[in-house]
């Protein structure tokens, strides 16, 4: 059995339902410290179980090379979602069965993104000491809500100094066939909660009473008629949804005292959160209402450069694609690591993540350790990073 094959099912033996931690964390540290690596594993979160704060772990491991050296870090998450009914082998018991394509090992969070891991590590672990500074940024908390997953790390990165001048996230970015997209970018998202207070009264009286309705649907007229950019070379252009919108009435002659809505904003790097935020509250304002919003995560891009071109140069070695640089899909935890460094996301293929009979290829797995290895190995040998 291949080294990354056998370290794949290791992480997926061990069960690891968001938030995670213990087992996995143990296999994951037991496959570092044999490489030279000093594996710090911490708890974060002292909320009530299933709650935001629910504790998870976090792990930061890290391989010093020579006093000057790059650090070049890989990044990604031992939680999976829950493996829900219906899959045809046991979800926490890896199995590899025959496929016309290929052998495919299934197990949950073999793409999502066990299988990665098992290749970062299969990557790093022929790498010389001598060749610069390695560290993985490992978090049990990406699939809930990273309340004190990867944030955690980071603050803890700061706090011994040891920040990476390039970071490589294992999300499945793959569509089709393995090498065919990497994410050098991802959209913010953002809710806000809109709130119009009237006064209530009988329908027959309505001079005597404030109707939010027509208010709420005036601001909400105004948020759907808005352009927020119209996209550019990376990314969509942003786009605001509604969500939903709530009045609790149920008499038919009642002038209602309260309407409520929610919209969502999935925002490219031409905005922040907070500016939306604050554009939206002024319409609701002049209107009366008054809102709420919650920022899940800004956006951010690392313009194609030194780094997407080593990624892609990579890729197209071990696979003859060249990965398109892609900017779609949800938020991810190069949210919060770009504030480190740069960032670019890349891995296996997609199409089984989150369901039932969750499976990768073999022979992607294998194909990913080496696509990663040369990374690495590139990464830590190039001096100047220019635009990276
Ligand atoms: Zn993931």
């Amino acid at each position: 059995m291949s080294r990354v094959l056998e370290f794949a099912k290791r992480l997926i033996a061990a069960p690891s339902v968001t938030p995670a931690r213990g087992q996995v964390f143990d296999a994951m540290e037991a496959m570092l410290a044999p490489l030279g690596f000093a594996v710090h594993r911490f708890i974060a979160g002292e909320g009530e179980e299933g709650s935001e704060d629910a504790p998870v772990e976090n792990l930061f491991a890290i391989r010093h090379g020579p006093p000057g050296s790059r650090h070049f870090a890989f990044a990604g998450h031992l939680d999976v979602v829950p493996p829900g009914e219906g899959w045809s082998s046991a979800p926490f018991a890896p199995e590899v069965r025959p496929n016309p394509g290929g052998d495919l090992l299934y197990g949950r969070g073999a793409v999502d993104m066990k299988g990665a891991i098992a290749a970062m590590v299969t990557a790093v672990s022929d790498v010389p000491q001598g060749a610069g500074t390695l560290s993985f940024i490992v978090t049990g908390d990406e699939e809930g809500p990273a309340q004190h997953g990867t944030r955690a790390l980071i603050d803890h990165m700061r706090a011994v100094g040891d920040i990476p001048d390039l970071c490589l996230v294992g999300e499945p970015t793959s569509v089709h066939r393995l090498g065919d997209m990497m994410k050098i970018g991802r959209r913010g998202s953002t809710i806000l909660w809109i709130e119009v207070e009237g006064r209530e009264g009988h329908v027959a009286y309505p001079h005597l009473a404030d109707n939010p309705i027509p208010r709420l649907v005036a601001i909400l007229a105004e948020l759907d008629a808005m352009v927020l950019d119209t996209g550019n070379d990376w990314f969509q252009p942003s786009n605001l949804e509604i969500l939903d919108i709530t009045v609790d009435n149920p008499a038919s002659n009642v002038i209602p005292h309260l309407a409520q809505a929610r919209v969502s904003v999935r925002f490219n790097a031409t905005h922040t959160g907070a500016e939306l935020g604050e554009r939206i509250a002024a319409i609701a304002a002049r209107h009366g209402a008054r809102t709420e919003q919650r920022i899940y995560g800004e956006a951010f891009l690392t313009p194609p450069g030194a780094f997407s071109a080593m990624v892609a140069e990579a890729v197209e070695a071990e696979t003859g694609l060249r990965p398109e640089p892609s900017t779609t899909g949800g938020t991810s935890d190069a949210r919060f690591l770009k504030d480190l460094c740069p960032v670019i996301e890349f891995g296996l293929c997609n199409a089984t993540m989150h369901k039932r009979d969750e499976a990768v290829a073999v022979a992607d797995l294998e194909t990913l350790s080496r696509i990663y290895r040369r990374i690495v190995e590139t990464a830590l040998k190039q001096q100047n990073w220019g635009n990276a």
